[in-house]
């Protein structure tokens, strides 16, 4: 056979025929450090506890040791807990495609879905039902889940479940399941609540951890723009004119906000889709669809709507408003840099906003890199000093201490003032020469012609 002879990595797990060329055709060919290690301790019955960054082939991990011990006993036999309906699809996606030779039947269980044909779907009798937490406890309690007798069950993300407020359904999902089970749990961080989650449900757990230098994933570049907060929309289209992404994913604080920046990137002839919690599930799959067909290259997303979800050549994540924490700017610019990919994260920070940001920065151990915005101004060399001057991280400082006590227009003037005063080189004739040269990029006819006869 072909890929026996191709020197598959995967090959020395000793893995099902069928499952090899599943592999083989998603074109993976070498196990990523999280899969070396994950795979031989799940095939050897082991409880588990793996962690390790975004992006980094966890789905794979725990999917293709899975459908190697099926049994194919028109049982469920499997079962992966996850956040979001989004993710739930994305893992069912690619079990599908690695059980393609072995024709295991997935079920995807989530909310929002229709009871009724859940429940037709359980009748072709799955031996793998992926789910997120609410719907699936729904179905245990009312008694719907027929032939329900998982040999091993996956918590994937867990520290997400745990920030969207999952970990008291998931205890109580876990008293519907046999004690005789394989236990899997997967995160990117492990938070002391995930900690005590694992010491309740697993059992002897082998631990993996993926030690990496930062948290944040090093193909990924980082930036930060300083901005007011009227600029977010001039910034983000400034910044997509000059880099011109490939692809791009730009996340707002609200639904309401997506709504509006992506609205207005329409507008203004960008092709961008918006992806949030309060769309209709249909329209964030056509949304999502599109964006990875490439018919829009720029989404325009909430946290929420966006976790875990895999789109290949992410080139740009951009961070209209600030994450709340660092984990969430973790889960954020892990959309881009993956699979071994380069990408690049910007984030457009208010001088406000500046502590937060440097909060982010020591969480995660990692350069984040000022850059200033492209300007289109034309002007003189004392306003282009001026607007050419790289900002300080003790003027960030300073900044909030003064515009609290002060509004802006008048601290400006007060520190034009001040270097006005302490800069000899700036007369009285020289401010009227840079007031002239500012009238001398007319508007109009009009505007040119006074300029002339004030010359003469
Ligand atoms: P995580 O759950 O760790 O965030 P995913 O499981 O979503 O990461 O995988 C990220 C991407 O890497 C996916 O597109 C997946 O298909 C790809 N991938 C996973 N394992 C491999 C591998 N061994 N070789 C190449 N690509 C891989
Ligand atoms: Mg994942």
């Amino acid at each position: 056979m072909e890929y026996k002879s191709s020197g598959n990595g995967f090959l020395e797990f000793e893995l099902k025929d069928k499952i090899i060329k599943g592999i083989v055709e998603l074109g993976f060919n070498t196990p990523s450090p999280i899969q070396k290690d994950s795979i031989p301790l799940i095939l050897n019955g082991h409880d588990l506890i793996a962690q390790a960054q975004t992006g980094t082939g966890k789905t794979a991990a725990f999917s293709i040791p899975i459908l190697n011990m099926l049994k194919n006993n028109s049982e469920i036999e499997a079962l992966i807990i996850t956040p979001t309906r989004e993710l739930a699809i994305q893992i069912s996606d690619e079990i599908f495609k690695l059980g393609k030779f072995l024709r295991t039947k997935t079920i995807c269980v989530y909310g929002g879905q229709s009871i009724k044909r859940q429940i037709e779907l359980l009748d072709k009798k799955p031996q793998v039902m992926v789910a997120t937490p609410g719907r699936l406890l729904d179905h245990l309690k009312n008694n719907r889940i027929k032939r329900f007798n998982p040999k091993i069950v996956v918590l994937d993300e867990s520290d997400e479940m745990l920030d969207m407020g999952f970990l008291d359904s998931i205890e109580k999902i876990f008293r519907f399941i046999p004690r005789d089970r394989q236990t899997l749990l997967f995160s990117a961080t492990m938070p002391t609540p995930i900690k005590n989650l694992a010491n309740k449900i697993l059992n002897n757990p082998k631990s993996v951890k993926i030690a990496t230098a930062s948290v944040a994933n090093a193909d990924i570049e980082q930036k930060y723009y300083i901005i007011n907060e009227n600029e977010r929309d001039d910034a983000i289209t400034r910044l997509i004119d000059v880099i011109a992404p490939q692809k791009s994913i730009i996340f707002t604080r609200m639904k309401k906000e997506a709504d509006k920046l992506s609205n207005f990137l329409t507008s203004k002839g960008y092709k961008s889709v918006c992806l949030h919690g309060d769309m209709e599930q249909r329209e964030r799959q056509t949304a999502i669809k599109s964006f990875k067909e490439n018919k829009a290259n720029i989404l325009v997303a909430t946290d929420v709507a966006s976790r875990g979800l895999d789109i290949s050549d992410v080139s740009h994540v951009f961070n209209y408003h600030m994450p709340l924490n660092p984990e969430s700017y973790v889960h954020r610019i892990g959309r881009t840099g993956r699979a071994g990919k380069k990408g690049m994260a910007i984030t457009l920070v208010t001088p406000l906003e500046f502590r937060d940001l440097k909060r982010i920065k020591e969480r995660i151990n990692t350069a984040l890199e000022l850059f200033e915005l492209p300007n289109n101004y034309n002007t003189d060399d004392f306003i282009s000093t001026i607007l050419d001057y790289k900002i300080s991280s003790d003027s960030l400082d300073l900044y909030p201490v003064l515009s609290s006590k002060i509004d802006n227009a008048q601290l400006v003037c007060k520190l034009l003032s001040y270097l006005c005063d302490s800069l000899s080189g700036i007369s009285k004739n020289k401010i009227k020469e840079l007031q002239d040269s500012l009238d001398e990029a007319p508007k109009s006819k009009q505007k040119a012609r006074t300029r002339r006869t004030r010359r003469i």
